[in-house]
């Protein structure tokens, strides 16, 4: 493997390969490309496969592996990930790094940041050089309701989370070449914050904006008992309950549960979409979902065209049905 001529002043930091490393070294591979530079991708605290990481946009790679069980608590922890990777990266003074926005990836670019005066961007929308080469970031504020652009200077260094989904991952190249680095862990000793177990967030409690699954209902639920069914679908789906206008201004779900123009964006896994017309004022807070499922009984309501699968059928013999198959299912959460 031929080292890159370019230098290297875009880094992926990680503490493992998923599809949302590969996500971000497509963006990191973009930004780069701009400036004709290289790609760096740092791994802490796993064995990965440095292959995946340079067919997916990385041309230097640098692993630091956990060297045994007792010590790679430290290691693939929070702090011990920010001291390795500040031990790398300052000396090769990023533009750019760009790290997960899983809470895990945001607590690790914060402390990165912070313990070296880098900017911080969290979460960020994406990020472009100027035509002055500053980098300019486009960051989310308000919980992700307003964007506002921020710009940086050449000799800045700019830490950046993105959620994964955000990008896309380019193609594997596998004519690709690259540099492979394994580096053992600086000393960091006692990890500071021990995770003991993670609690994972209530669906029906959690913002709309932020879970993987929405079951939500429009005026076609008939009134407040078509959400109580609802919500026991949501909670075997392990889904949050949303709704149009309509049943807001009905007053059968709360205001905050609102999709739409007027109320939330979301952009979730999953979009059940029961008994709602599909207005474009609601298709505004909702088109983004990865996977809509309409069922309505208009086989010309609006909601169609969105919807990856539709149901044209009464939602409430739906929604039966769906009860008590999914109730049916082993390990149900009902
Ligand atoms: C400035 C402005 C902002 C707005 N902002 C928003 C917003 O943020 N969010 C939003 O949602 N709306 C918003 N609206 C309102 C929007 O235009 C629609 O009026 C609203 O989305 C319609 O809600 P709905 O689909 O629940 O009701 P409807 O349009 O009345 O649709 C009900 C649907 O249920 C179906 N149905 C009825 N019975 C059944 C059954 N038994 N089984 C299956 N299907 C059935 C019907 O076929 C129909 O398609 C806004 C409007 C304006 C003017």
């Amino acid at each position: 493997m031929s080292a890159p001529a370019a230098p290297c002043r875009t880094w992926v930091i990680d503490h493992r390969v998923d599809a949302a490393t590969r996500e971000r070294l497509g963006d990191a591979r973009q930004l780069a490309d701009l400036r004709s530079e290289s790609v760096g991708a740092l791994i802490v605290g796993s064995c990965c496969d440095s292959e995946a990481l340079i067919t997916a946009g990385a041309d230097c790679v640098k692993i630091v592996e956990p060297v045994s069980p007792a010590y790679s608590a430290s290691v693939c922890g929070s702090a011990g990930r920010t001291l390795n990777a500040e031990a790398i990266l300052a000396p090769l003074r990023p533009r750019v790094v760009l790290a997960s926005g899983s809470p895990d990836g945001r607590a690790w670019a914060a402390r990165l940041a912070v313990r070296r005066s880098w900017r911080l961007f969290s979460p960020a929308l994406q990020a472009d050089f100027d035509r002055d080469d500053r980098l300019v970031v486009t960051v989310l504020s308000a919980c992700g309701r307003y964007s506002r652009e921020a710009t940086l200077g050449p000799d800045e260094t700019a830490v950046l989370t993105l959620a994964p989904g955000v990008a896309e991952a380019a193609p594997p190249d596998s004519a690709r070449v690259g540099t492979v680095e394994r580096i053992a862990s600086v000393e960091v000793g006692e990890e500071p914050i021990r995770v003991e177990r993670e609690i994972p967030a209530d669906p029906s409690e959690v913002d709309i904006r932020y879970t993987a699954r929405i079951v939500a209902g429009g005026r076609g639920l008939g009134g407040a008992d078509g959400f109580e069914q609802l919500a026991r679908v949501a909670r075997i789906l392990k889904a949050s309950v949303a709704g149009s206008r309509v049943a807001v201004d009905l007053g059968w779900i709360d205001r905050e549960r609102q999709v739409g123009q007027t109320g939330k964006t979301v952009t979730p896994e999953l979009y059940l979409a029961c008994g709602i017309s599909g207005a474009s004022h609601h298709l505004a807070g909702m088109a983004e979902a990865r996977h809509i499922v309409a069922i309505n009984t208009d086989p010309d309501a609006p909601i169609f065209k969105a919807a990856h699968l539709g149901l044209v059928a009464d939602l409430r013999k739906v929604l039966s049905e769906l009860e008590r198959q999914l109730a049916a299912q082993p390990g149900s959460a009902r």
